[in-house]
């Protein structure tokens, strides 16, 4: 018999973005892999009147290129089915629970649902609610909802958000998507860290003097120009993808790698993140803007459409962490993101502490660093001093590198694929926690709350570089320097 899972998605906001570039050759990859084979179908609901075969036609040119064949991608896509769908009409639920009911029926699927909630937040709790009073969650499988980003645009939004679908689902059926998180190299970072004892015992502030996390991009806002504008760097990457990252990379060891006790080590760390006063956030955060680059050819950020002329939205922030416990007091974690940045790249560097002994002066040694490529480039490369060849006892850096080729990457799965996979097989632990949620908005507030009461403008930098100068300075006058190099 077939272990494959059976499931029925109900994907709303089926016409959006998100479902045709990620959802659907996500879930396109799963049936290839056999993770689903005939048990599962989707329904796609959104505001537009469109027929089944026109929805089909749109999920086979989601999966070009990927799919075997064209007629693996039609049989593929009479899987799934289209239901106009006004969110607020309850109505709209019945004719849905009719429709998701048949669909049970016809592919044996035995009452477990996916709602994907592929939207704007502010309809959540309005879908869920109706979703339970309309009778569309099963008694007899499992219902489990996914929920996109942002999730709330601040610590209060999100907990009333948080508490109105925790009126309709416990908190073990929600599955918050970081996409970060399904990452293969930043699941790995739990395994670099907690696989290898020879990193492991250095992981601390004795051994390391700083920390640096960069998640560059080279796209500027494209067409969320009217979201960005609302939401800026610090909400759209730093409350959620940074603050993950920080999280996995300084948690204590788990006692296993389950959903619960990774969850209280990430939270333990979480806690002990010092919360910065208006007058420290001004100290330790910059927030950037771009504007047209040197060469005139790429608009600023002002000048995008829907982007007012005196808009402060911050499209680059870079900051300093601290870390209050025993482990990391002293080391601080310094982060960056940006738009039109000179190239796309996600890369954590782990800069350690230089020798200081009568044989080898740090002056004349290269700092240790263990650098991770998230994406798209991935691998773990490592500097180190060797002695340089000819006479004497002279020193040079020397590099490790463990970079995959392009072929594994292709390979491996995408970071949607992975997540969907978990939530099918109802594994929550590379899904952001509502503790977790909530202690980075506290987090993230603060230095907002600083911004807000400022009335200087953002630090601008031009479109194509690296960010504003005030970033470098941040690091500088702690007397250290960015790692990351965009050109190397
Ligand atoms: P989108 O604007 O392309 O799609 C929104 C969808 O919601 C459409 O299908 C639209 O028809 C539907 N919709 C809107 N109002 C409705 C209503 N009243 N009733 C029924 N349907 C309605 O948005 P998107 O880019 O696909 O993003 C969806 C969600 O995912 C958002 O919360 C976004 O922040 C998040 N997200 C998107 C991306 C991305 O790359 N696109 C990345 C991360 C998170």
């Amino acid at each position: 018999m077939s272990q494959a899972n059976k499931a029925l998605f109900i994907i709303f906001g089926g016409t959006g973005d998100l479902a045709k570039r990620k959802l659907y050759p996500s879930i396109y990859r799963l049936y290839k892999k056999g993770y689903i084979e005939e048990n599962f179908a989707v329904i796609g609901t959104a505001r537009r009147e469109w027929s089944d075969e026109h929805y089909q036609e749109v999920v086979q040119d989601s999966i070009k290129g990927i799919a075997e064949s064209e007629e693996h991608a039609e049989q593929f896509s009479r899987h799934f089915h289209y239901q106009s769908h006004n969110v607020k009409d309850t109505e709209h639920y019945d004719t849905l629970k009719n429709l998701a009911d048949s669909l049970d029926d016809q592919f044996d699927i035995g009452g477990n649902r996916i709602f994907y909630l592929s939207m704007s937040p502010t309809f959540f709790g309005t879908i869920t609610k109706h979703l339970r009073s309309q009778k569309l969650v099963t008694d007899s499988g499992f219902n489990r909802v996914i929920i996109e980003k942002p999730f709330g645009t601040d610590y209060e939004s999100s907990k009333a958000l948080n508490d109105e679908i925790l009126e309709a689902f416990e908190s073990d059926q929600l599955y918050r998507i970081d996409h970060y998180l399904g990452k293969e190299m930043v699941q790995n970072i739990l395994t670099f860290r907690f696989a290898n004892p020879m990193i492991e015992s250095i992981w601390n502030n004795q051994f390391i003097s700083n920390i640096q996390i960069t998640l560059s991009e080279e796209l500027g806002v494209e067409e969320r120009a009217e979201y960005y504008d609302k939401s800026g760097a610090l909400r759209d990457m730093i409350q959620n993808h940074v603050m993950q990252i920080v999280s996995l990379l300084t948690m204590d060891a788990p006692a296993s790698l389950n959903t619960d006790e990774v969850r209280k080590q990430k939270m333990k760390v979480m806690s002990a993140l010092k919360v910065l006063s208006p007058e420290e956030a001004e100290q330790s955060f910059v927030r950037g803007q771009y504007t047209r680059s040197a060469d005139g050819k790429v608009a600023g950020y002002r000048e995008e459409e829907k982007v007012a002329d005196d808009s402060k939205t911050e499209t680059y922030v870079a900051g300093k962490l601290d870390i209050e416990n025993d482990r990391w007091s002293g080391v601080p974690v310094y982060v960056r993101t940006g738009k039109k940045l000179t190239k796309k790249e996600a890369q954590i560097n782990i800069v350690f502490k230089k020798p200081d002994n009568p044989l080898y002066q740090a002056e004349n040694t290269a700092a240790n660093v263990v650098t991770m490529y998230l994406g798209p480039r991935e691998g773990i490369t490592l500097e180190l001093n060797e002695k340089k060849i000819g006479p004497g006892m002279n020193i040079e850096k020397m590099q490790l590198d463990h970079l995959r080729t392009e072929g594994t990457i292709q390979e491996s799965p995408e970071a949607y694929e992975k997540l969907i996979l978990d939530c099918l097989s109802g594994d929550r632990t590379h899904f952001a926690h509502w503790e977790e949620v909530a202690a980075s908005w506290k987090y993230v507030d603060a230095i907002r709350t600083a911004w807000n009461q400022s009335s200087s403008e953002p630090a601008f930098y031009p479109a194509g570089t690296i960010g504003p100068k005030e970033a470098d300075e941040l690091l500088n006058k702690d007397g250290n320097e960015w790692i990351w190099n965009p050109d190397k």
